[in-house]
């Protein structure tokens, strides 16, 4: 067989297989997903066991790789073995920018009578301010949404933007405003509230490009009252969706309407946000959900055992609310687990089913930090010797590190006394006790000692 032919018989192969992935794809992630992101990718070639992909522009192809690239490299490999990396790359330009849309043969109309339903997401009942349980953690953030409920686009919370942790109840104040909004008319009008998440927002984007109906979009958006963007580090370094956000932002802003934001950082940490947009952002209220307390995570296992009317023991609340320190969904994700189980059987909740049932929940978080992790970033933050950790130096510069890690083992790991004891150079478990109550007690009385504790155990969570 001559060279050409051979090399004409491998592409037709890997035409087909193309095809073979593609209906695979289609067939793995559903119509319009498939419609939406994939349909627009094109084979490259192959280039020994490598394949490549084309996109028409950077933020197909980084959103195609995010979401969908390990899926279509391992079709591609049951595929043909041969290939063992799929680069997806963008196509080089060729003629106009932007060529997101398909050729608009594509049932617009079909979209139309949706658009609307599709802005607004559907908001969680169960997130009021209500259920909203409020401690010193979050009274702040809490007390700010309160404020926006009451009285949108009053200057100097404008915008609201609302960060931290995950399942601290970012969305759950969220939904809380728009169910308050929703429920009273202002000025005898009803109250619009457009909430998303900032991946829908990037989703509704670019389906409106492809559609050509971003001038629909845009005056959709524009058109509400508040808009709340939910969880907006999903838009770094997508520039195009940035772009548009912040148009829409300052066009609501100018009309008087209010906006809430949420993400997992502040403005200013946010990096990957353009200086312009991050300097707006920051230029209303913004207000921080910390890191619960042991104190917040009891109010809130009372407050949802009461709700579900069952008898939790305070024993068991109080092991909970030490073991599950991360955040609330897990606490709550716990404690929906014991209630059911009690139920299943019909049996009483008490320390052992906890012990029993929570079992691998538990080893889990066991698994998520190590002592050794913590005492290596304790003893980086006051800048001593690892080593301290376990030597018998009491002189107070390495005596209070060594306790504090004591103490963030206890909070973060479900080891015992005598286990956290051996790890600090064979220490007896009484003396990690003095050291847990002391630091609980210095926390409370020394406000820059207790903020550096939160954050050496916010680092060690994240
Ligand atoms: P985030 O958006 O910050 O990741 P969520 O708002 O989704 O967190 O909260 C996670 C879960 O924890 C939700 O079920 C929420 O109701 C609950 N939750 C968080 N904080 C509180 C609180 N202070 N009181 C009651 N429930 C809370
Ligand atoms: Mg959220």
């Amino acid at each position: 067989m001559a060279q050409s032919e051979r090399e004409s018989g491998r592409e037709t192969l890997l035409t087909n297989q193309w095809a073979s992935v593609r209906a695979k794809l289609q067939q793995e992630v559903g119509d319009v997903e498939y419609r939406t992101w994939l349909k627009q990718v094109s084979l490259a070639g192959q280039d020994g066991d490598e394949l490549t992909l084309m996109l028409p522009t950077r933020f197909l192809r980084d959103w195609v790789s995010k979401e969908y690239g390990s899926l279509i490299t391992s079709i591609w490999q049951t595929e043909n073995t041969s290939i063992r990396r799929v680069d997806i790359r963008t196509q080089p330009a060729r003629g106009t920018a932007p060529n997101l849309a398909e050729p608009a043969s594509n049932p617009v109309a079909a979209v139309r009578p949706e658009a609307r339903a599709d802005v607004i997401a559907p908001l969680d009942q169960r997130f009021t301010f209500d259920t909203f349980v409020v401690g010193k953690p979050n009274e702040f953030a809490y007390a700010c949404a309160r404020r926006v409920a009451e009285a949108p686009a009053t200057q100097g919370f404008n915008p609201l933007f609302l960060y931290g942790g995950v399942g601290l109840g970012k969305t759950h104040l969220m939904h809380a405003i728009a169910w308050e909004l929703s429920n009273n008319p202002r000025h005898g009008k009803p109250v619009s509230v457009a909430y998303m998440s900032a991946e829908k927002f990037m989703y509704r984007f670019i389906n409106a490009l492809r559609n050509q109906s971003t001038l629909e979009f845009k005056n959709e958006l524009r058109s509400v009252d508040v808009l709340m963007i939910d969880d907006l580090q999903f838009l770094i370094g997508k520039d195009n969706t940035q772009e548009e956000f912040f148009h829409t932002f300052n066009a609501l802003v100018d009309a008087g309407k209010q906006i809430v934001i949420s993400a997992d950082k502040s403005p200013s940490d946010l990096s990957g946000l353009e200086d312009r947009l991050r300097t707006r952002l920051g230029c209303g209220m913004v207000a921080d959900l910390h890191a619960t307390t042991f104190e917040l995570r009891i109010s809130i296992l009372e407050a949802k055992a009461l709700r579900a009317g069952v008898d939790v023991p305070a024993k068991v609340m109080e092991f909970l609310a030490h073991k599950i320190t991360s955040n609330v969904r897990e606490l709550e994700g716990a404690l929906n687990r014991l209630v059911a189980h009690a139920n299943l059987f019909d049996r009483q909740i008490t320390l052992e089913t906890a012990h029993e049932v929570l079992h691998d929940v538990l080893k889990a978080f066991d698994r998520r930090v190590t002592i050794q992790e913590i005492q290596k970033k304790v003893a980086e933050h006051w800048n001593i010797k690892i080593s301290e950790m376990s030597s018998a130096r009491r002189s107070r510069n390495v005596a209070r590190p060594r306790q504090v890690a004591m103490y963030l083992a206890k909070q973060l790991t479900s080891k015992s006394l005598p286990d956290i004891g051996r790890h600090f150079g064979d220490r007896d478990h009484t003396t990690v006790m003095h050291a847990v109550a002391r630091v609980t007690a210095l926390m409370g009385t020394d406000a820059a000692f207790a903020e550096d504790v939160e954050l050496l155990r916010r680092m060690l969570e994240s």
